[in-house]
């Protein structure tokens, strides 16, 4: 007798990982993706590097081609938004009432990118990026655009600064702090890229204060105004000041949910049918030694490979992934292993001034994290060295250009 699907909610990263795993895992019966968007499930990070200046089309992002889905089996229904769990009656609704039958359910509902809440925030002109509809929009306000501020000098705002001023754009960034990507990345990284950012061009601004979005009095952005009086024109505004986990349907069905749906290292909610992976997550973390909840295509792929293998049944190994992201920022590829909010130190291996350098991190003399600005096999050696319970590298090898880590990654395993 066939069994209730398989359905999975979000097809995105986690969401067609969560789905492939489980039919790898030997699940015989349907699997049901259901999706927000229409668009055939695609990568995300493009977003904001070659898809918005144009160097790569709508065609080379699908994370796996239309004949997939349907040689495994995989029903996808596009344009769909879930709008309640009933967990006594193990079905999702969809809007306009439709109801689906599960046997056990995948989360994989991502992150909603945070919005404005300020004076003028709302106004035209004033933009977010996401999904491919937020490129759309952003690149057909761009024919019109000579200058733009970006608000958050984190990844996503960066990478977008970078783009836009690649596209000929005069480029403002406001950040907060007093450096960027404060939360994710050394004070050395911070510096490098920030010189990096104002040789292309881009005017970077630190401690600063949005207090409103100036109108041009026909209800279109038309600049900022910061905390110290100082207003920055602009034709567009981007803001880019992060996401918050989308845990509406969760919290509507009454799961347990503090920053994410929280989940064990089996990707198991609080109830035992449901489970979840990726941005939405708040997982325990062997590496950090707390829970936590991270914003990265690994850990969305890497989480949802377990969550594929219980969605089918199967004993699966616990999820204790070391995290690793990537960047991109004005053609410097940065890779980043491991945590550097940890640490308390830390030595550059390589050219620095020449922009291809390592910085590793160190908390005491344990490594914790390595971020790698054009210089892949440190960042190979430096994954090898982190999923090792006891990597023993100290300080003085890693800033050692003749110590092979790779040789060390080796021996040490
Ligand atoms: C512009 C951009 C650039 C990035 N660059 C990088 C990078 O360089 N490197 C990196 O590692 N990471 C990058 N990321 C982060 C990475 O894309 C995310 O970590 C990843 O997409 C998370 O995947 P996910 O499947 O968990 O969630 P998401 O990708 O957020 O997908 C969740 C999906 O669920 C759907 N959904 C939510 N609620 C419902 C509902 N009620 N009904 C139906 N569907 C629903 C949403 O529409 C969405 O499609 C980037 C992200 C962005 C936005």
């Amino acid at each position: 007798m066939a069994l209730d699907p398989i359905v999975i909610i979000g097809a995105s990263h986690a969401g067609v990982q969560m789905a492939a795993s489980a039919r790898d895992a030997g699940w015989e019966n349907e699997i049901v993706l259901l999706a927000e968007d229409a668009l055939l499930p695609y990568h995300r990070p493009p977003l904001s590097k070659g898809l918005l200046t144009g160097k790569i089309s709508v065609a080379e992002i699908p994370l796996r081609g239309e004949s997939w889905y349907e040689k495994n089996n995989i029903v996808r229904l596009t344009g769909r938004r879930v709008t309640a769990v009933d967990r006594q009656r193990h079905r999702v609704i969809l809007q306009g009432g439709e109801q689906i039958p599960y046997s056990r359910l995948g989360l994989a509902t991502g992150a909603r990118v945070r919005r404005l809440s300020l004076p003028g925030g709302k106004l035209d002109g004033v933009l977010y990026l996401r999904d491919f509809a937020d490129v759309e929009k952003l690149k057909s306000q761009l024919r019109h655009t000579h200058s733009v501020v970006v608000i958050g000098g984190g990844f996503i705002g960066l990478e977008v600064a970078s783009s836009l001023c690649k596209m000929g754009k005069k480029v403002t960034v406001l950040e907060t702090f007093q450096r960027l990507m404060p939360r994710a990345v050394s004070s050395v990284i911070s510096g490098w890229f920030g010189r990096r950012h104002t040789e292309r061009g881009v005017n970077l601004i630190f401690n600063a204060r949005v207090e409103m979005i100036l109108n041009d009095g026909r209800g279109r952005a038309a600049g900022v105004l910061l905390s110290n009086g100082q207003k920055i024109a602009a034709d567009l505004i981007v803001a880019g000041i992060g996401v918050t986990p989308a845990v509406e349907l969760a919290k509507a069905a009454d799961l347990t949910c503090s920053d994410g749906i929280v989940v064990d290292s089996l990707t198991r909610t609080s109830d035992p049918f449901i489970f979840a992976a990726g941005d939405v997550t708040n997982h325990p973390s062997v590496f950090s030694g707390g829970q936590l909840r991270l914003e990265s295509v690994q850990n969305a792929t890497d989480q949802a490979k377990v969550a594929g293998q219980m969605l089918a049944g199967i004993a699966s190994i616990p999820y204790d992934g070391v995290p690793w992201f990537w960047s991109d920022q004005h053609d410097v590829p940065l890779q980043i292993v491991g945590l550097a909010s940890s640490a308390d130190n830390c030595v550059v291996r390589g050219d620095y001034a020449g922009g291809k350098f390592s910085v590793f991190s160190f908390s005491g003399r344990k490594l914790v994290c390595i971020e790698s600005v054009d210089s892949s096999r440190d960042h190979v050696a430096g994954r090898k060295l982190l999923a090792l319970t006891n990597a023993r590298l100290t300080p003085e090898e890693a800033a050692d250009p003749q110590f092979d880590l790779l040789a060390a990654a080796r021996e040490r395993s």
